[in-house]
C-alpha cells in the first residue's frame, strides 16, 4: 500500500468509527499524523492505533482523537486548552478548528519536540507549555473548550473552574489502568451537565512535573 492509499484508509477508518463532522475530518486530513510519530513506529502512523512516543507516553488512536474533537464541538473563535500535549498531534488538529490552542504537558521534552513539529508545519496559533495541567492554566483562563487527554479519577476542580459558561470539557474519567469513561461536561449558568460518551483507555493524569 502506498502513502495515498494509507491516507484514504485512515479517513475511512475515522468515518467507520463515527467521526462524521466534516470540519473534524478535514482537519485530520490536513494534519499528517506521521509528522508526530518518530523512529520505529513511523510506518504505522496511519494505522488506527495508539503508538508509543517519548517519555513512556502514547499518541492516541486517531479515531479517539476524532471522536473527542467532535464531542468538543470547537468553534472558530474558541480559545482551547488541551491537557496532555504528548506528541502534539491532538493540539495540531484542534489548531485548525479554533482561534488559539494552549497545550500543556508535565514532560518538558515532549513540549519541546511538539513545538518543533508545530513550527515545521507552520501552525502558529498553538502555545505549548510545560506545566501540571491538573491545576489548570490560570493566566489564560477562562477557556471555551478544555480537552484532557490523560485519565483523571474525577474531572479536576481547577479545570472545571476555568471553563467559561456555555463551555465544554471532554475528559476521560476512571481508575488509571482500568477502562475509563469519556465524559463531556458542559458548564451552564447554574452548574455543570455531565454526559457519558464511551469507554476509552488513556495514560493517567499525574500531578507535578516529570523528570524530563
Ligand atoms: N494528546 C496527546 C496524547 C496524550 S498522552 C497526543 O495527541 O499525542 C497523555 C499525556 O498527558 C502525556 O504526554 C503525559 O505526560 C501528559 N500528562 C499526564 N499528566 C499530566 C498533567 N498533570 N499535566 C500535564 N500533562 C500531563
Amino acid at each position: 500500500m502506498d502513502d495515498a492509499e494509507r491516507k484514504m484508509q485512515f479517513l475511512f477508518k475515522l468515518r467507520s468509527h463515527g467521526v462524521t463532522d466534516k470540519r473534524v475530518l478535514e482537519a485530520m486530513e490536513r494534519i499528517d499524523r506521521r509528522a508526530f510519530v518518530r523512529g520505529l513506529f513511523a510506518d504505522r502512523a496511519y494505522d488506527d492505533t495508539p503508538l508509543p512516543i517519548t517519555c513512556g507516553q502514547t499518541i492516541s488512536q486517531p479515531s479517539v482523537v476524532g471522536l473527542m474533537t467532535q464531542a468538543l464541538n470547537v468553534q472558530p473563535r474558541d480559545k482551547v486548552l488541551e491537557v496532555g500535549t504528548g506528541s502534539g498531534y491532538q493540539a495540531a488538529v484542534l489548531s485548525l478548528l479554533a482561534r488559539r490552542v494552549y497545550t500543556v504537558d508535565r514532560h518538558r521534552r515532549l513540549v519541546s519536540e511538539a513545538q518543533e513539529v508545530f513550527a515545521a508545519l507552520g501552525l502558529t496559533n498553538i502555545t505549548a507549555l510545560t506545566a501540571d495541567g491538573s491545576r489548570g492554566l490560570p493566566d489564560q483562563a477562562p477557556f471555551d473548550r478544555i480537552l484532557v487527554t490523560a485519565a483523571a479519577e474525577d474531572p479536576p476542580g481547577p479545570l472545571l473552574a476555568e471553563l467559561r459558561t456555555g463551555g465544554i470539557m471532554v475528559v476521560p474519567v476512571g481508575q488509571s489502568d482500568a477502562v475509563q469513561r469519556l465524559i463531556k461536561v458542559t458548564r451552564t449558568e447554574t452548574g455543570y451537565d455531565y454526559d457519558e460518551l464511551r469507554p476509552v483507555r488513556f495514560v493517567p493524569l499525574v500531578e507535578g512535573l516529570g523528570q524530563d
